[in-house]
């Protein structure tokens, strides 16, 4: 009986036991689960964070990604300008060389200004100065003011005679550092001047002139030419150019119908040595057409100068008839003589005409007549324009000049219908043309500077 029982009581704790160690094991079961889902989801926010946020890969990736594009363009950049620096052998690098050079590669990008670099896909901005390429930015970089820019700005001034404070102003007159460099010279020869047919046994300097660039040359505005996108600043020097000489003499002879045929070409090609400082696009001869402009003096027809009573030359507009005489400069070197007729287009105004308002301006009156103290007379200068003057008996062809206070294209003749002949001599005179996105980060306005004595030179007796 009591075996029974044992027996019964045992069964029963062995079937308890059972059912606690299923109990346990239950608990331990949903603890795990419990503790697996902890771990995962502690591991899942480690991946989350490492994957995203500022320093995830994913973004480190985009960084990376960015970077490297961004070294590209400025890669790119650097190529074309090294390409540009290697073709047009000078570090004067502008915009549109670097724009041959994108096109030349295919890059998709457009240089501008003073450089502004864009890259059209990545809409990056990039700017360039002396081949370091800064940037890149998203919003467009604030360009300097471009020297057309504060040209219009100083139109409406009413201080243009020099004494305008306003750093954003241009006006006719100011000096401006500009810098055509050292390089180049010009030879003008005797074939070209005539100064050979003369033969009187002049010196070789005056045979063949040299002029070579003085970079101590001073600059001023002249004025503008052009339009809209094309506008563009005009410089002319300070005082005239020299010719080099061994004599003080720095004057530029022409003689006869052979200096009156190449006046023009050989004026503007001894300029053009000047024209190639950074910022400059060409140079040439100041012209009588130039002094028209910022005198206000307008050729208006063949018989008509604007304002009325300019032309100081009664024959302006008149018509001749000459017998046997030389009707041009090639039937004069050809010895070929005929009858013609000749309407004159020659004319000369005085820079004080009260008629010319705007020359009424000090400043520009001096910058262009020179009627200063001692230097009267010492510069005057050859402008490349040329005016035949007719009267009775004969016709006189003439190159331009500023002198005595006067400009026009009718200077003193070199060569007459008649026969007669003429030696004369100037300075010369030259005008820059400046591109027309030239900013002040290239050329700078500058103090009013002194001008050189000239009361020093001296013609060659000839
Ligand atoms: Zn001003």
């Amino acid at each position: 009986m009591q075996d029974k029982r044992i027996i019964e009581e045992r069964r029963i704790y062995k079937m308890k036991q059972k059912e606690i160690k299923k109990l346990n094991n239950k608990g331990i079961t949903l603890i795990a689960l419990v503790i697996t889902i902890i771990v995962l989801l502690i591991l899942a926010g480690v991946s989350i964070a490492m994957l995203t946020g500022e320093n995830g890969i994913l973004t480190q990736a985009q960084r990376a990604k960015e970077q490297t594009s961004v070294a590209e363009e400025k890669e790119l950049i650097a190529l074309a300008y090294n390409a540009a620096v290697t073709k047009k052998q000078s570090t004067d690098v502008e915009a549109k060389d670097l724009n041959d050079e994108f096109e030349a590669s295919d890059v998709n990008a457009e240089a501008s200004g003073n450089i502004i670099v864009y890259f059209k896909d990545t809409q990056r901005y990039y700017t360039v100065e002396n081949g370091v390429v800064e940037g890149p930015t998203t919003e467009k970089p604030e360009t300097a003011l471009t020297l057309v820019a504060m040209f219009e700005n100083g139109e409406t001034c009413d201080k243009k005679d020099g004494t305008c404070t306003d750093e954003t102003h241009l006006h006719i007159g100011d000096y401006v550092n500009y810098n055509p460099g050292t390089s180049g010279s010009y030879t003008s020869t005797g074939a070209n001047t005539g100064m050979e047919q003369n033969g009187s046994g002049f010196p070789d300097e005056i045979k063949n002139q040299v002029f070579k660039v003085d970079n101590s040359t001073t600059w001023r505005v002249l004025g503008t030419e052009g339009e809209g996108s094309n506008k563009h600043i005009l410089l002319v020097s300070g005082s005239p150019i020299k010719k080099e000489t061994t004599s003080n003499d720095p004057y530029y002879y022409l003689y006869s119908a052979w200096g009156y045929k190449n006046a023009e070409t050989e004026l503007n090609n001894i300029c053009a040595i000047y024209g190639k400082g950074k910022g400059a696009e060409s140079a040439r001869s100041l012209t009588a057409e130039d002094i028209n402009k910022i005198c206000g003096v307008t050729v208006v027809s063949e018989t008509e100068i604007k304002p009325d009573g300019v032309s100081e030359d009664s024959s302006y507009g008149q018509t001749h008839s000459y017998t046997n005489q030389f009707a041009n400069e090639d039937d004069f070197i050809a010895g070929t003589r005929s009858d013609f007729t000749k309407t004159s287009d020659a004319y000369y105004y005085s820079g004080d005409n009260s008629a010319l308002v705007t020359a009424t301006n000090k400043r520009l009156y001096d910058m262009i007549f020179y009627l200063s103290g001692n230097e009267q007379y010492k510069k005057e200068y050859w402008l490349a324009s040329r005016g035949v003057g007719t009267v009775s008996g004969y016709c006189i062809f003439d190159v331009g000049a500023v002198f005595e206070g006067a400009a026009g294209p009718e200077g003193y003749y070199l060569f007459a219908s008649d026969g007669n002949e003429d030696l004369r001599s100037y300075a010369v005179r030259p005008v820059v043309s400046l591109e027309s996105n030239v900013s002040i980060d290239t050329i700078q306005k500058i103090e009013d500077q002194q001008e050189e004595d000239w009361s020093i030179y001296e013609r060659t007796p000839i």
